[in-house]
């Protein structure tokens, strides 16, 4: 068995190759919660519809998020009644959201809405788990002011200086079900390339996950989401830097270093290695840029030969 930690955009394309090599009967997928956001009338789960989308093919790829051929038509007649429409929500995301809004209502937890919605995009036989069932809300600290992780990074563009980050729910949030059983009965956990501060870190920090983590035999490795010290597309190393901490491949090591076996890192951060290595953690050092399905497959097939399965 082998259990994924992952957020959005880059743990769906890195998990896009895995799910070429591992069937999905031998798969668990812990996806991040802590970015969604109430808006527009729905709850919204961005990450595990990001994951939903690209794993049934549906995904937009030159977004890397949002459904592909969609339109705006919803979005602009919500504009024309004044509503803020910086959440680009296009018409075929807003029926996910209306199907998921109304198994809410009639008492399905996030992960019983994550499952049905999966099965509906034709996944039903891969375990897409929410981190937790309760509702976790990243709050961002900023020169200008608190504000919520998505007008952060959309409305505001990643503009405000980060001073501070707050996971709110996050200390009453329990690991929804199935997820320590997962971790448990796992010979391999991969901690996808993600955002270590608001996608790796929220799931850590759900009561027991991290602990389960750390106690379990499992072989852990985790990709790098920074590729020469920079993500390829959000705010990891403006966040990083917000908590007073460098934004590099070491550092992310270092945030995982109570657990994990190996990085893998790009060519581009191979002087990296060394300090890496002091932790006590392996590396492995490739392309880990996926530009194309293909690439993503390449990857995994080289991680998977590395760790000699
Ligand atoms: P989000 O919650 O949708 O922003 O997605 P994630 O938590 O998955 O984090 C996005 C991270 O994925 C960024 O730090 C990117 O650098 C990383 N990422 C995206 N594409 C790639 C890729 O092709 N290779 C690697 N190594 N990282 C990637």
């Amino acid at each position: 068995m082998i259990t994924a930690l992952g957020g959005g955009v880059g743990a769906a394309k890195f998990l896009k190759g895995l799910t070429k090599l591992v069937p999905y009967k031998e798969l668990t997928l812990i996806i991040n919660t802590a970015d969604d956001i109430e808006l527009y009338g729905f709850n919204i789960s961005p990450d595990i519809d990001t994951i939903i989308y690209r794993l049934s093919g549906n995904i937009d790829t030159d977004k890397g998020w949002g459904l592909k051929d969609d339109s705006l038509n919803v979005l602009n007649s919500l504009s024309a009644f004044g509503v803020e429409t910086w959440f680009g929500l296009g018409d075929r995301d807003f029926a996910t959201q209306v199907f998921k809004k109304e198994l809410s209502q009639s008492g399905k937890t996030k992960t019983e809405i994550t499952n049905l919605t999966a099965s509906s995009f034709g996944l039903e036989n891969l375990n897409i788990l929410p981190m937790s069932d309760e509702s976790v809300e990243t709050w961002i600290e900023t020169s200008e002011g608190i504000m919520h992780f998505q007008e952060y990074y959309i409305k505001h563009r990643m503009e405000p200086e980060v001073t501070g980050i707050n996971l709110r729910g996050i200390t009453e949030a329990n690991p929804s079900p199935g997820v320590l059983e997962a971790i448990t009965k796992s010979e391999l956990i991969i901690i996808c390339p993600s955002n270590p501060i608001i996608s790796i870190g929220p799931i850590l920090d759900v009561k027991g996950i991290r602990e389960e983590i750390v106690n379990s035999p499992a072989k852990v490795i985790a990709v790098s989401p920074l590729i020469g010290g920079k993500p390829l597309k959000g705010p990891a190393d403006k966040l990083m830097r917000g908590l007073g901490l460098e934004a590099s491949s070491s550092e992310i090591a270092n945030l995982y270093k109570d657990f994990l076996d190996v990085m893998v890192l790009d060519d581009s951060d191979s002087g990296e290695v060394e300090k890496i290595n002091s932790l006590g953690i392996k590396t492995f050092v490739t392309d880990t840029i996926m530009t194309d399905d293909e690439k993503s497959k390449i990857l995994s097939e080289k991680i998977m030969e590395y760790l000699g399965n």
